[in-house]
């Protein structure tokens, strides 16, 4: 359910390893909004393509939250041939299974052999890794090839001009803009033509990092650092997935549950220890045992949109990518991973512009290649919502014989 194995493999367009990139016989210059993982994939690819690249961030420092993040395969695909197996090899955790179990009681339901079977399968292995540590790998990527504005927010954007301008006032022009601001996307506003905000979904998600060394002071917690697995624990309406980093002296813990009406709607808003606690209550004893050691979380309530129908601006000059255009919910761990796969899918097709006559039909090239496995993913992961969070009863029942089912039929 969570691996979507058809996403995984390659499929056309096969994306060439950077350095085999040829640059463009007509460099062009590019605004990027958002200084993301898509923001930074998206500097780096056009760069290496030959383009001019400027880009905008509101924030005054490049960094992540302390969260674990998933690179499933068509993610460390690209990053190895962008040159950064070794870094990604030497960050991260290499998980050999995934375990699901009971909430209540860590029965197993379902276990998954990954490890090397990914890079048999797949040709890239799956990595679990922390967040700051793939924004520094993309960062040091993509700088070469950005000049970079901090405490830079873009507040309009005049799309026939090609010109944003920022809160100080000061105005800049490009020959292609492109919106790599997130879910809350102003960019979008101005592609859609409107007023254009998010949802909530009324799902929530509390993050947690505990280090390793607290984990190994009680025996029932040491097989969870010590063994490189993903866990996932998954009852009525929520769900836990915890998961070693950082060669194991790390573990994190990301709690997927109802949303109780958190204010704000940043990446790094402190949620309250005693309520994560208290929602997950009566759980298996080791997750509670592991609730017990979490110092401080962070909440973040999570937010989804509809497909979107055009990604590109009637101007022919202004596109989105990333959440900008067609966020994740986490139940599927894509949504980094599509941003960087529409990075990797632009830089490619601009590698080959010879014309300013081809900007507009290049930015519809990469919609029409991206938007049907982006919508497919983005439902997908609504899916999985439903699946984890099923009430107990006979659906979920159902659901627990074919977790165990698949199983037996791979432990065979
Ligand atoms: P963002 O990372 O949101 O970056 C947008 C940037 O734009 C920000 O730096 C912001 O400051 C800047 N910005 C915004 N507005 C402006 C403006 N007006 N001017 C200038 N700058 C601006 N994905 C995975 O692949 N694997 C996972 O395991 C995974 N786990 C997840 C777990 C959770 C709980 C959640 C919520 C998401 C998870 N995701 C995962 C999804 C992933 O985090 C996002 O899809 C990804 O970070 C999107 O990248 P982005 O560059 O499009 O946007």
């Amino acid at each position: 359910a969570l691996l979507q194995p058809e996403l995984q493999r390659e499929v056309p367009p096969v994306l060439p390893p950077a350095r085999h990139l040829r640059p463009t016989l007509l460099p062009l210059h590019f605004a990027v909004v958002g200084c993301g993982l898509g923001g930074l994939a998206v500097a780096h690819c056009l760069g290496r393509a030959g383009h001019t690249v400027t880009v905008f961030e509101s924030a005054s420092r490049i960094g992540d939250v302390g969260a674990g993040i998933q690179v499933s395969p068509n993610l460390s695909r690209l990053l190895i041939r962008w040159g950064l197996g070794e870094d990604l090899r030497k960050a991260s955790v290499k998980p050999q299974s995934i375990t699901f179990r009971r909430y209540k009681t860590g029965h197993r339901l379902g276990w998954t052999r990954w490890g090397e079977t990914m890079d048999r399968e797949y040709g890239a292995p799956y990595y679990h890794v922390h967040r700051a540590d793939l924004l520094d790998m993309l960062f040091k990527l993509a700088s070469p090839y950005m000049t970079l504005f901090l405490n830079s927010r873009v507040v309009s954007l005049d799309p026939d001009l090609g010109q944003v301008t920022l809160e100080s006032g000061q105005k800049f022009h490009a020959d292609v803009i492109l919106g790599a601001d997130g879910v809350k996307s102003m960019i979008r506003e101005v592609v859609v033509g409107g007023p254009d905000k998010p949802i909530r979904t009324g799902d929530a998600a509390y993050r947690a990092i505990i280090p390793a060394s607290e984990m190994y002071k009680d025996p029932d917690l040491k097989s969870l650092i010590d063994h490189p697995e993903m866990t996932g624990w998954i009852g009525p309406g929520r769900h836990i997935m915890a998961y070693p980093i950082r060669g194991g002296q790390e573990y994190n813990i990301v709690m997927l549950h109802p949303d109780r009406g958190t204010r704000g709607e940043s990446y790094d808003l402190p949620g309250s220890v005693d309520q994560m606690r208290a929602d997950f209550a009566g759980w298996e004893p080791r997750v509670e045992k592991l609730l017990g050691l979490v110092s401080h979380t962070l909440i973040w309530p999570l937010l989804d949109r509809d497909p979107l129908d055009s990604w590109v601006h009637p101007s022919g000059h202004v596109a989105l990518l990333g959440d900008a255009c067609h966020p994740m919910l986490p139940y599927r761990a894509q949504g980094a991973a599509m941003a960087i796969e529409d990075a990797a899918v632009l830089g490619v097709l601009f590698s080959h512009i010879t014309s300013r006559r081809q900007i507009q039909p290049l930015l519809q090239a990469y919609q029409a290649l991206r938007y049907p496995r982006t919508t497919d993913t983005q439902l997908a992961a609504r899916l999985n919502q439903k699946i984890f969070h099923l009430p107990d009863g006979p659906e979920q029942e159902a659901r627990d014989i074919s977790m165990r089912k698949g199983m037996e039929d791979m432990l065979r």
